[in-house]
């Protein structure tokens, strides 16, 4: 099983919990996968499912009908495939240096995205005298892997040693309205039209979402199955996944003026209720989200949003609840930090990064709970 067997950290014992709707996690794939069809949707399991946890994500999408993963390291290509035999396996980095053989018997398909790459393979399968398939991702924009536009040709002489089932590229700002979608698209047709008749894939989450359509036979999203918002700009098409609550430790009152948290870098402005939670940066939670300045991250306690004060700790975090009701937040309630009302979009943005890095970054100590099985 995984880095993080279920139960390793039970409720009784952490200082908060991470529930994780597998429920929600199949509906959005099932919501992408209608949204696209006839074209195939697979899934983006990447860093740990994007940090809700590789195992559960994938079993929860395999029983949902997917049947494509991609990842990026070999290490979590292993362990997709000794969840799942049959499912096919892309692995999103590539072929690396003396890696063909531990990808052959593991039957993982590499992403070749370079010359190089792609002759290490070609020379692999020949060596073995067997065609494996890969995938063939070029460079249509984003000058990050991928084989550039001009060198289109020296990949055609190595496609009669290896089976080639997939041509890729990837979007730089598909989740914005940008001339450059419709460029990257345009390009990638230049490739199709010299490799006819191989599967092509060009879509992430917020690729679904363009207005173009370009879907062509496979969609490869990540973000948007565990509830990222695909479309920033509108409303959140996609159920929420991760739900994240700390437990209350002490609540306190502090007069006008007393300065709170390292450095004292914000002072009561009048008499103040305070939650001091069991969550900081050592859980993943951003510091740059109560830096000064910020608009500041918000938890959500008695039913209301209440604001983050003073500089987040490791371990603590403290909340101003001085306008709740009496009685509202006790020691030993939970208070919410991430959930429907505030999602990983919002902490992301409010701590100067994106829901990616949030979900991604959750903590290691969290009580994790699956629900929706
Ligand atoms: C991570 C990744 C995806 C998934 O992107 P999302 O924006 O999370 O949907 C798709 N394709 C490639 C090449 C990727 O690296």
């Amino acid at each position: 099983m995984g880095l993080r067997p279920l139960g390793e950290i039970d409720e009784a014992t952490a200082g908060a919990i991470l529930t994780i709707d597998l429920a929600a996690l199949a509906s959005n794939w099932r919501l992408l996968r209608d949204k696209v069809q006839p074209t195939e949707c697979a899934a983006v399991v990447k860093a740990d499912a994007y940090g809700i946890g590789l195992e559960p994500a994938i079993t929860a999408l395999a029983k949902a009908g997917c049947r494509t993963f991609f990842v990026a390291h070999l290490s979590e290509a292993l362990r997709v495939r000794a969840i799942s035999r049959d499912c096919t396996i892309y692995l999103l980095n590539g072929l690396t240096p003396g890696a063909s053989d531990a990808l052959a018997r593991s039957n993982i398909r590499p992403i070749l995205s370079s010359v190089p790459e792609l002759e290490e393979w070609a020379s692999y399968c020949t060596t073995q005298g067997t065609k494996l398939p890969a995938a063939i991702q070029f460079d249509t924009g984003i000058n990050r892997l991928g084989v550039p536009a001009d060198q289109l040709e020296r990949v055609r002489p190595l496609l009669d040693a290896f089976e080639p089932a997939l041509l890729m590229s990837h979007f730089a700002e598909s989740e914005v309205v940008s001339p450059r979608n419709a460029r990257q698209i345009a390009a990638f047709e230049k490739v199709r039209a010299a490799f006819p008749n191989i599967p092509a894939s060009l879509c992430n989450s917020s690729g679904v979402f363009l207005h173009e359509r370009p879907f062509l036979d496979l969609v490869r999203p990540g973000y948007a199955l565990y509830g990222g918002n695909p479309t920033p700009n509108a409303p959140n098409p996609m159920r929420n996944v991760v739900t994240l609550q700390a437990l209350i430790l002490q609540v306190r009152e502090v007069a006008a003026g007393e300065r709170v948290g390292y450095g004292g870098e914000w002072s009561a402005p009048r008499p103040s209720r305070l939650a001091t939670l069991s969550i900081g940066y050592g859980d993943g939670l951003p510091r740059a989200g109560t830096a000064i300045g910020r608009s500041g991250i918000e938890a959500v306690m008695g039913r209301r949003r209440c604001p983050f004060v003073g500089r987040l700790s490791m371990d603590l975090s403290i909340v101003d609840v001085t306008y709740l009701p009496d009685g509202a937040v006790r020691r030993g309630d939970m208070a919410e930090i991430l959930g429907e009302t505030i999602g990983i979009d919002e902490l992301g943005r409010k701590s100067g990064t994106i829901g990616y890095e949030i979900l991604t970054r959750l903590g290691q100590r969290y009580a994790r709970r699956y629900v929706g099985e």
